[in-house]
């Protein structure tokens, strides 16, 4: 077989033939002319047209590479008369009407930028960045006109920070099927509202059964205006956070006094805890006393954590109640500010908090998911713009089909 032939194969060819091919030190030109008299499309309707109004300088395109050779494609695109369109640029097989590299590369590009970091794709392919953020963004709006709209029964809503917690991303999860449905700029009512109108539309929202998410009054009232017949369940893993951020100030302002009131070194002190009691001289044990009493709120705070944590064993709603109720006000009790905060947010919270004895979901089940888009943030420096971020996060969560190859 002729390799004109052969590459006229590869890129399934009808209208289009290859008159030559040349071979230079790192790259093999394909030289491509219109076939005969075979009609050509128009590139904004795909309409066949009979007439050929000019022929436009030529141009290439970057192939797939052949082994070591880089595969460029080389014609002067027709303009043709389309009956609908007027004077239009051909439709080409093998790219987007746009596009400097055909659909194939561009494909594998696409592929591959779901596994590595931009810039190692750009390398793999020697294209620049730029070029394949265009292709990244470009599969994702292909992805996102195209996936399957399945009605979603439970969503899981989380934010996503950016440049050190300054920026905010909204996340939204489909639980069911673990995958991404939405990705938002900004964590405001306004800002996540679209997820709502745009992505789900009120049929959509209608069939939605449990939403799960942090305590963000802009969450719940979007939940409650747009799916008003959907549980709210506050997540598990974000309450935990929440409760571990009270223990860690609590020992942050405790160690704060410690400094400042006395010169005692953490070295020192630590050998008076752990020497015999009996062994300890009278100002040692004075020193001892006074230690436990300054760590008296740490160990408070420490137990107030893990008897907490209890309350997610509980599946009988009543009794799970019985002990939440004990442990706020026993919290409350602890004359411990940041817990007593901790137990303020839980009391007018606590209708989403109890529906976990029943059903028993979280965020947790898309963690994964949650540390990629961690990877994703951190591996990629070239994200000045959201909504390179965005694109990015779309393509590696959201299992977005990839155009078609013809
Ligand atoms: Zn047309």
């Amino acid at each position: 077989m002729l390799i004109e032939t052969f590459i006229r194969k590869q890129l399934r060819l009808k209208a289009h033939r290859v008159t030559k091919v040349e071979s230079s030190e790192d790259s093999l030109i394909i030289f491509l002319d219109r076939m005969g008299q075979r009609l050509l499309r128009c590139g904004v309707c795909r309409k066949r047209c009979l007439h050929i109004h000019s022929v436009r300088k030529e141009r290439e395109w970057q192939d797939l590479s052949m082994r070591q050779s880089r595969l460029i494609l080389r014609y002067g695109p027709r303009r043709v008369e389309c009956p609908r369109c007027g004077v239009r640029v051909e439709e080409v097989p093998w790219a987007e009407p746009w596009a400097r590299v055909t659909r194939a590369l561009s494909n594998a590009v696409a592929r591959w930028a779901r596994e590595l970091s931009w810039q190692g794709t750009a390398r793999q392919y020697g294209l620049n960045w730029k070029t394949v953020a265009g292709i990244v963004k470009r599969a994702v709006g292909y992805g996102l006109r195209n996936r399957k709209r399945l009605p979603v029964h439970v969503i899981g809503i989380d934010d996503v920070s950016r440049r050190k917690g300054q920026v905010y991303l909204t996340v939204v999860y489909d639980l069911e099927r673990r995958v991404l449905l939405w990705v938002g700029e900004d964590r405001t009512e306004e800002g996540v509202k679209k997820f709502f109108t745009e992505e789900m539309g009120r049929r959509r929202c209608s069939t939605l059964q449990v939403v799960c998410m942090d305590m963000w009054a802009a969450y719940v009232n979007l939940v409650r205006e747009h799916a008003p017949q959907a549980q709210i369940l506050f997540d598990r893993f974000h309450i935990v956070k929440h409760l571990q951020e009270a223990v860690d100030e609590v020992r942050r302002s405790e160690m704060r006094r410690l400094m400042g009131r006395e010169k005692v070194t953490f070295k020192s002190t630590r050998w008076l805890l752990l020497k015999n009691p009996w062994n300890l001289t009278g100002e040692q044990k004075e020193r001892l006393s006074t230690l436990v009493r300054w760590n008296t709120p740490i160990v408070r705070a420490y137990y107030l954590k893990e008897s907490c944590q209890l309350f997610w064993e509980y599946r009988q709603p009543k009794r799970a109640q019985d002990y939440l109720r004990k442990w706020m006000s026993s919290a409350m009790r602890s004359r411990l500010e940041p817990f007593k905060k901790f137990v303020r947010m839980l009391r007018s919270h606590v209708d989403g908090i109890l529906p976990w004895t029943k059903l028993r979901l979280s965020n947790g089940a898309v963690e994964g998911m949650n540390n990629k888009i961690k990877s994703i943030s951190h591996r990629s420096f070239g994200f000045r713009s959201a909504q390179y971020f965005i694109a990015a996060i779309y393509h590696c969560c959201a299992r977005l089909p990839l155009p078609v190859e013809c």
